[in-house]
């Protein structure tokens, strides 16, 4: 059968994770957590499975959900939001991405991707006929270079791909980002899908700038939100997409041939979950005290590293230490040494080895210290 994606094979994240469980590795490949979900949450589920809830949800998500959704972006990031005409329940924020770049991108239309970027952007924009413009973050700190976004910008340019807390980079973006980004875009028809999937997990006190709370870019985002990695639930595939009336209307219109709708016991027992802000809030609390336990003990290893301001992910660089490209070093640890981590050239389309990888911290205190008591034996 001709592939309509010629150049991607299985995801790294399925390939690390089964050679880590392949091996015997302790997995801090693939980004999920190595701990449970509150019981309450689950017990909740169960309770409105056992009351009957298990038919097809509204196509939009159930309007309970929805609204919990506005309330709680009102409390955490201070917008108001319309439920019913700016929230769609989705499955998973791929879902939300996937169906976002289908709503806007036409054939031959060109998207800006910030690499190294989430490996779901580029086959989407591809699926829809676009064409991705790779821009790179500036090394060492993956900030975002203005001057080269604003030289890839053409007439073609539709849609810019945008992600903070960053994956795999840990960046978070800055109020001086959102301005040089809407500053870029205003006179022209350029919209902006924004991965806001880590938005709970920021360190050191650095706040999280939804794109939204930037007035213009508010009128032109797609923000994806994901409960996978907010509640500890990555299997449970649940998210949502923000955008403006107009924008959710596209969106709808995809996304009801996309999944149609999301798992209704979920939406109902995640809308009364979201009843307590402080279950997302102590998020980034509880996030802290895992990257300093890893970092800290990063530091008794011959790895260089600078601790993530965001998400679940450290980076670390070897290139001092070994000249092995970052995959098959990926590969000898895991087989070897016995921790499993994601080679950072996997978010670059052409592969580029800038000497990192990435470890995933959201996993229990114990296979931590572990898993860094076997990296502190190398050298
Ligand atoms: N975007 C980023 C940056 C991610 O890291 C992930 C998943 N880990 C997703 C999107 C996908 O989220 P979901 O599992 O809700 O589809
Ligand atoms: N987002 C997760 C990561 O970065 C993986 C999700 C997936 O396996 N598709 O590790």
């Amino acid at each position: 059968l001709p592939s309509k994606l010629p150049q991607v094979g299985t995801t790294i994240f399925t390939v690390m994770s089964k050679m880590a469980s392949d091996h015997g590795a302790i997995n801090l490949s693939q980004g999920f957590p190595s701990f449970n979900c509150y019981p309450f949450l689950m017990d909740l589920v169960n309770q409105y499975m056992r009351d009957g809830y298990n038919q097809y949800a509204p196509m939009s998500g159930v309007p309970i959900l929805k609204q919990r959704i506005a309330e709680k972006t009102l409390i955490s990031f201070g917008l108001s939001i319309d439920p019913e005409k700016e929230v769609t329940v989705v499955s998973g924020a791929t879902e939300a991405i996937f169906s976002a770049v289908t709503a806007v991108v036409c054939p031959g239309d060109e998207v800006i991707l910030l690499e190294p970027s989430y490996d779901s952007y580029a086959p989407a924009v591809e699926l829809s006929g676009g064409i991705p413009v790779y821009v790179p973050l500036s090394l060492p700190d993956f900030s975002v270079d203005w001057d080269r976004v604003s030289a890839a910008i053409t007439e073609k340019t539709r849609l810019i791909m945008v992600n903070t807390p960053h994956n795999p980079c840990g960046y978070v973006w800055t109020k001086e980002d959102l301005d040089n980004l809407a500053s870029l875009i205003q006179d022209r028809d350029i919209y902006v899908v924004s991965d806001e999937v880590y938005e709970y997990i920021t360190f050191d006190g650095r706040p999280h700038l939804p794109l939204m709370s930037h007035p213009l870019l508010r009128e032109r985002t797609f923000t994806c939100g994901s409960f996978g990695k907010t509640f500890h639930v990555t299997g449970w595939k649940i998210g949502y997409c923000i955008a403006p009336p107009v924008l959710t209307e596209a969106f709808r219109k995809i996304h009801q041939f996309v999944t149609f709708s999301t798992a209704t016991p979920l939406q109902y027992a995640l809308a009364e979950f979201l009843m307590e802000p402080s279950r997302y809030e102590s998020l980034s609390d509880f996030y802290q005290q895992k990257r300093d336990l890893f970092c800290g003990g990063l530091k008794k290893t011959a790895f260089e590293f600078t601790p993530a301001q965001g998400s679940f992910f450290q980076l670390v660089s070897y290139g001092h230490l070994s000249q092995a490209s970052d995959y098959a070093l990926s590969v000898k640890m895991c087989q070897e040494v016995g921790v499993a981590c994601i080679p950072v050239s996997v978010f670059y389309h052409d592969k580029q080895d800038h000497k990192l990888l990435r470890f995933c911290f959201a996993k229990d205190d114990e296979l931590l210290e572990k898993a860094l008591g076997l990296l502190q034996g190398l050298d």
